[in-house]
């Protein structure tokens, strides 16, 4: 005979399949002695059977309901309609997963006409007795009857409004009395029957609906949205109702066993004496803390917190419990594993390690990467008001306040001269980096996760929102607006980079600080991590950033951040307008001490760890003025001074601007390709290397350069530009009368190169995955314009899970990656794979990276810490 229903004390937390999550949580707490208020479970399989019924209780079923119900009138010493000691139940649902909301729950279960003068007398409180049971017809009703909540709550709204109340708690026993006629009358009229006063009756009706609502529309969509199958059906869990408002001697709280704010090992909750959970939650009084009950109610204490110690041992977390003392006897109502700060989460699992509860594996398993986010930035004070203006994406996380401005040259001047501001643009380009760099955030309203913005302040660790649609820029008028709020030049706003808010004025702030716990967590992370973790650094400050972080090296040096120096870009934009080779050299002569002290720069910071330089990659023009700004110049010389210097120079540059500019320019002219046709470029930036790796290693300093080549999609490209670097090296080599250890590797950011990574393997030392580019050319979704045009609504309407610049696509981007790891070691079996665009910095791209056998993850050096954290994650 099949066993459909399970007293509490028969269960365990083991069972979840059949009695559901809730069902199992209770059984488990039951049977670790905990004073859990009685009851029973109907399995899921009930449920089923049910269904298969004809949505009927099997006549097996309702006889073992029957005997459960026994039970449990056994066991509490009250009957269900007794009119002396009444028992009253709660009828909840519980899936195995969690569905939190969609289906239904009766409270209060056994209350009439007769049972509740009972409670009346038993709680001496007739108010709160003809409450409940007004309650409990409204929720009923609901469920069971299926007559709409609003007819109850006219009627109570519009008898509030008759008395002259404004809020619930003025209604007395008497009005409340009331009510109850002016319910039943509701369910008389909408129900065509009285409201059923048989106690089993209203168990059995309740059980029903709550085994219906497994099928109600939320609950499907619900399952189809997080993939829950339907046949899996819900369990009903019977449990007997506590009162904490049965006198002085009662009461109810929350409590968790350690700060949940700071990790503290100090019990920290809440309680109030003679109330219900609801008084709690509503906010109608003011609770106390919770060893206020060690002078109220010593024994009940006592013994709630050894309760609480070994709820704790037995979960081996930090619990968050619910209690209810009904007459001087502690019940629990509820047990989980508490929600925490960032710090808090780190405190406790360094902590639950020294005191011999947790395994240093567990410990780490137990915090999210993606709360040390919260740690890393100064983040805004929770407690502070706040004038939210707009909404835009979370592009770099960390808070800041700043004066506005929309031009990088004046946020360049205004900081010189001491001012905070933040950068405000449309969208930013290579051209702005100096007024990034002076800015304390930046704000577009174009671009998205990986737009240049995205990516520059992220290395920066400075605060980024991008794609805020809602604010329109005007440039000419230097302001913005969001609806009728005008915000000009000069006026102070703060932003949450973690969250994407736009706020008005100065919000108050916390600084972060990194304790010792935290340092002890990534220590144990190193130790049990199999991954590598690097940085993406292209100056000595974030390089000495992230050997502070912890990286093992530089993963990504994007070398394009050193031709964006202010005073640099002139000589830049005369390497690009040279029109021979001659003025060419002569330009990137001038370039050549200016890169070589940035290598020597960042190679005497790593000290002796590996540093993968990337050559040049974005297109030309990028170098140069704005064409639409040029066309406004040269047609205002044009008129204002027709024959000057200026207009010909403007004229030539123009011209320039023009044939540089390509329809696709990330499809166009760019990476390797740059290489090809002008290799005196790339000649230069080797040279720099090498003459830098030669002056650094002189001082006795270890240096292990490896250079990168971005955008291959041929062998043959990398074939040519390999070559052009054991040419420079071989010159720098005999030059410098000295010799160097060095690699030569590629970016796989093509399809077709990670299709052919055989072939392309012949001529690689390592290869990195530029995932940023990766997703943009495998989905042909621009990485600059996807999300503010069309990505968002893609992943509202579900027809992609995630954003897949910020997540990596694992079926798609993430095939063609495993694809170039198995085809790259077919010809190299030792090949050294890793990744460096952003995804470097996210934990399910990271796990993903650890099981396709990369042999490390670049990202930026404030995501290193979390990038340790998910690497050893990974690896447990
Ligand atoms: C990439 O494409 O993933 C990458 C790291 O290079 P970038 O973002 O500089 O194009
Ligand atoms: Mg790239």
């Amino acid at each position: 005979m099949t066993k459909f229903v399970y007293m509490f004390n028969e269960g365990n937390s083991n069972m979840r399949d059949l009695l559901g999550g809730k069902g199992a949580n209770l059984a488990e707490m039951t049977n670790i002695g905990l004073p859990v208020p009685y009851g029973f479970t109907i399995t899921t399989q009930a449920c089923n059977d049910y269904y298969d019924n004809g949505k009927k209780i099997s006549k097996e079923v309702e006889s073992q309901i029957e005997e459960a119900l026994a039970k449990l009138e056994e066991k509490t010493g009250k009957k269900l309609g007794d009119t002396e000691n009444p028992l009253l139940v709660s009828v909840r649902s519980g899936s195995v997963f969690s569905m939190p909301g969609m289906m239904d729950t009766v409270l209060n279960l056994g209350m009439n006409d007769q049972t509740v003068e009972a409670v009346a007398k038993l709680t001496d409180n007739p108010r709160f007795a003809y409450d409940s049971y007004r309650r409990f017809i409204q929720m009923f009703s609901d469920v069971v009857l299926q007559i709409d909540v609003y007819y109850f709550e006219h009627l109570l709204e519009h008898t509030r409004t008759q008395k002259g109340y404004t809020a619930d708690p003025e209604m007395t026993a008497d009005d409340w009395k009331e009510m109850i006629d002016g319910y039943k009358k509701i369910v008389k009229k909408h129900a065509k029957q009285d409201f059923p006063q048989d106690p089993k009756t209203q168990l059995f009706l309740a059980i029903n609906a709550v085994f219906d609502s497994w099928n109600n529309q939320r609950a499907i969509v619900y399952r189809r949205l997080n993939k829950i199958p339907d046949h899996l059906g819900t369990a009903v869990n019977i449990q007997s109702m506590v009162f904490g408002n049965m006198g002085d001697d009662s009461g109810t709280g929350v409590a968790f066993t350690r700060n949940p704010s700071t990790g503290e090992r100090v019990l920290y909750g809440e309680y109030l004496i003679n109330a219900q959970g609801e008084d709690v939650v509503a906010g109608i009084r003011t609770p106390h803390p919770i060893q206020v009950l060690a002078k109220d109610m010593p024994e009940v204490y006592r013994q709630f917190v050894k309760t609480s110690q070994l709820l704790e041992e037995h979960y081996q977390d930090m619990q968050d419990i619910e209690f209810t003392v009904e007459r001087g006897k502690l019940f629990l109502l509820q047990t989980r594993n508490g929600k925490r700060t960032a710090q808090a989460a780190i405190r406790i699992a360094v902590e639950m390690v020294k005191e011999g509860i947790l395994d240093k594996e567990t410990a780490l398993l137990r915090v999210d990467p993606d709360q040390l986010n919260q740690l890393l930035h100064r983040r805004i004070d929770e407690s502070a008001e706040k004038k939210l203006l707009a909404k835009g994406l979370p592009a770099s996380p960390g808070a800041a306040t700043g004066q506005v401005v929309f031009d990088a040259d004046e946020a360049e001047q205004l900081s010189k001269e001491g001012k905070k501001v933040i950068l405000v643009r449309p969208e930013t380009t290579p051209d702005d980096i100096h007024g990034i760099v002076a800015s304390q955030a930046v704000v577009t309203s174009r671009g998205g996760m990986t737009s240049h913005a995205a990516v520059v302040a992220r290395g920066m660790g400075k605060a980024c929102i991008c794609g805020c649609e809602a604010m329109k820029i005007d440039l000419k008028a230097k302001q913005f607006s969001v609806g009728d709020t005008v915000v000009r030049y000069g006026d102070v706003i703060t932003i949450d980079g973690s969250t994407g808010e736009v706020m008005l004025g100065e919000v108050p702030m916390i600084e972060p600080e990194l304790s010792g716990e935290f340092k002890t967590l990534l220590e144990w992370a190193d130790e049990a991590r199999d991954l590598g973790v690097r940085a993406n650094a292209d100056n000595p400050v974030d390089a000495k950033k992230s050997l502070e972080f912890g990286a093992d090296g530089i993963g990504l040096c994007r070398t394009e951040h050193m031709f964006m120096d202010i005073k640099r870009v002139p000589i830049v934009q005369e390497m690009i307008l040279a029109e021979t080779l001659e003025e060419r050299e002569k330009a990137l002569d001038k370039l050549l001490p200016m890169q070589q002290g940035d290598f020597e720069g960042i190679f005497e910071e790593m000290a002796g760890h590996p540093v993968t330089i990337r050559l040049l990659d974005p297109p030309m023009h990028e170098f140069l003025p704005d064409k639409e700004e040029l066309l406004v110049e040269v047609t205002k010389l044009q008129i204002t001074a027709p024959d000057s210097e200026e207009l010909k120079e403007k004229e030539y540059l123009l011209k320039k601007v023009q044939h540089l500019a390509e329809f696709n320019p990330m499809l166009g002219h760019r990476g390797c390709r740059l290489g090809m046709i002008f290799p005196e470029i790339y000649e230069m930036q080797v040279k720099a290397i090498f003459y830098a790796t030669a002056a650094v290693q002189q001082k006795g300093i270890q240096v292990q350069p490896e250079i990168m080549i971005p955008l291959v999609g041929h062998m043959n490209e990398l074939k040519r530009m390999r070559k052009l670097v054991n040419d420079v090296a071989k010159q720098v080599m005999e030059e410098k009368g000295l010799s160097f250890h060095y690699t030569v590797g590629t970016m796989i950011e093509i399809p077709r190169a990670a299709l052919t990574a055989d072939q392309i393997a012949e001529e690689a030392d390592f290869f990195s995955f530029g995932t940023n580019d990766l997703t943009q050319t495998t989905f042909g979704f621009s990485r600059d314009d996807a999300e503010g045009k069309f990505l968002q609504q893609y992943i509202e309407q579900k027809v992609l899970p995630e954003n897949p610049f910020a997540v990596l696509d694992q079926e798609g981007v993430g095939k063609l990656i495993e694809t170039g790891v198995n085809l790259g070691r077919q010809t190299k079996p030792g090949l050294k794979t890793g990744i460096c665009g952003e995804h470097g910095g996210e934990k399910s791209s990271i796990e993903f990276c650890y099981k396709t056998g990369l042999n490390y993850v670049s990202c930026s050096p404030y995501r290193v810490p979390l990038a340790r954290l998910a690497a050893a994650q990974a690896t447990i």
